[in-house]
């Protein structure tokens, strides 16, 4: 019999944590995890799982060993993080929790995780859109008080050139410099800062200095239909060269094929830098999730996965937060995501909000600070981290009080809110073993990650 496919995207902004949620996902299939609540192990219906070569030639594989042998140091590292799209595959087998089913023996799956950068989805708008549009757009936004301030380099460019007069190619390779410049600069000042794309300005992937990235949004100020031979006309040629040649073929060859989707979001960052950053990450998932809001008439719906299923967004690295603020965490991104959630239930997808740690790195105790006892969490900072004036070495635990998060969501995303107020430092990830001669690995601590298992493939394993 055929062994059927299921096919799980795993994106989300750069650095929410796909690598390692893929990394400790496979490595607690296939080297027994433990994972009381996802319940066809828990069951002890699955045989084994294993990896097996990757199906898709063209695309690259997910470099599982790689990132596994990083965490294996002696002194474990956190593995680098996602820059382009690749996969593997996983093969499950188990025996089915069916009576008849059984009877025919033991069941396989084979699980394709496809690992992507959320910033190529939010070029899904591009398509429905002219260079005019989309040049006056991208304008307005730099212009804005938030952006302007890193974009000036590239608006005074931009600003100098006549957009009427001849093509120009070097005017077109330093335009786009400064505007991937720019859209980077803002990123990384604001973490999270909406753009208007290209999604691969910012995560280039392969295509780190191709042609296909030669073009940036002129200032056209309402002019249209440049003569054939000017700036404006070759930059719009080269905007929807980008079109058909990357983005189209992304949502075609990959998106469109995915059956499950998990998308990661890094919640704790900008909840700690207050309500705007908050609103932002809104805005920017919004952006991103748009792809799931494509109604059942719109053209793009073709390349728009319309067979996912079931969704589910998690906020990462729980593990910065005491367990009794993990409902909270899940409630503020059941409250950022609420948009892209109704629009996706509406088209028949089943929506999940979790909150998750895929590894890891601390532990709970209870610390006594002038005289109240309070909840902490224990790890090793790693070096260089800092908690008030003491630096760390990146050896030395330290117990954090990471402080609570808020008890009303909606407050915590009000503009003017104020910054959380939690003390996060990044921790050292506990050492990733192989597995001994017997083929046992040590078990990898995580958050709720089986819980997640079981909302995205259970029911594949019935
Ligand atoms: P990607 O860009 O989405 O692939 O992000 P990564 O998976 O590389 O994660 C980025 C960083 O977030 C890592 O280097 C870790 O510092 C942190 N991180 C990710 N997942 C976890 C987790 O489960 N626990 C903790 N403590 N940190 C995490």
């Amino acid at each position: 019999m055929m062994t059927p496919t299921l096919r799980l995207g795993v994106t989300g902004l750069s650095r929410a944590g796909k690598t390692v949620f893929i990394t400790a996902l496979i490595r607690n299939l296939v080297s027994g995890g433990r994972l009381p609540f996802f319940f066809p192990d828990a069951e002890g219906r699955i045989e084994r799982a294993y990896l097996e070569p990757q199906p898709d030639d063209a695309v690259p594989r997910f470099d599982y060993e790689m990132h596994l042998a990083t965490l294996g140091h002696d002194l474990p590292d956190w593995p680098e993080s996602t820059r382009r799209l690749s996969q593997l595959r996983i093969t499950i087998e188990y025996r089915s929790g069916s009576a008849v089913r059984r009877m025919l023996g033991a069941s396989r799956l084979n699980l394709d995780v496809v690992d992507y950068p959320g910033e190529w989805l939010i070029d899904l708008p591009l398509l429905d859109k002219s260079y005019e549009a989309w040049s006056a757009e991208a304008v307005a936004q730099a212009r804005d008080a938030r952006r302007e301030p890193h974009a000036k380099a590239w608006l005074a460019f931009v600003g100098g050139l006549d957009p009427l007069a001849r093509k120009d190619e070097q005017a077109a390779l330093e335009g786009a410099r400064l505007y991937a410049d720019y859209l980077k600069a803002a990123r990384a000042a604001d973490h999270v800062l909406h753009t208007t794309g290209p999604g691969r300005f910012l995560m280039p992937g392969d295509l780190a200095g191709s042609p296909l990235l030669t073009f940036c949004p002129l200032p056209l100020e309402g002019r249209r239909s440049p003569p054939r031979a000017s700036l404006a006309a070759m930059m719009a040629r080269r905007f929807e060269s980008y079109k058909a040649h990357v983005v189209r073929p992304f949502f075609r060859d990959h998106f469109s094929r995915l059956d499950r989707q998990i998308v990661l979001v890094d919640v704790l960052g900008p909840l700690n830098q207050g309500g705007e950053a908050l609103a932002d990450l809104q805005r920017a998932l919004d952006a991103v999730l748009g792809v799931f809001r494509t109604g059942a008439s719109s053209w793009l719906a073709a390349l728009t996965g319309r067979r996912i299923d079931k969704l589910l967004f998690a906020a990462t690295k729980a593990d910065h937060i005491h367990s009794s603020s993990h409902d909270r965490l899940e409630a503020i991104l059941r409250v950022i995501t609420e948009r892209a959630m109704g629009r996706a239930s509406a088209t028949g997808a089943e929506v999940g909000v979790q909150a998750l740690a895929a590894l890891r790195a601390t532990r709970e105790a209870e610390a006594r600070i002038d005289d109240e006892l309070l909840p902490c969490i224990v790890g090793v900072p790693l070096p260089g981290e800092r908690i008030g004036n003491r630096t760390f070495d990146g050896r030395e635990q330290a117990a954090v009080f990471p402080g609570d998060l808020p008890s009303d969501p909606h407050q915590a995303l009000h503009p003017g809110a104020a910054p959380a107020g939690l003390h996060f430092v990044r921790f050292r990830p506990p050492r990733v073993l192989p597995p001994g001669v017997d083929g046992e690995a040590p078990a990898l601590p995580h958050i709720r990650l089986d819980r997640a298992l079981d909302f995205l493939l259970g029911d594949w394993l019935a």
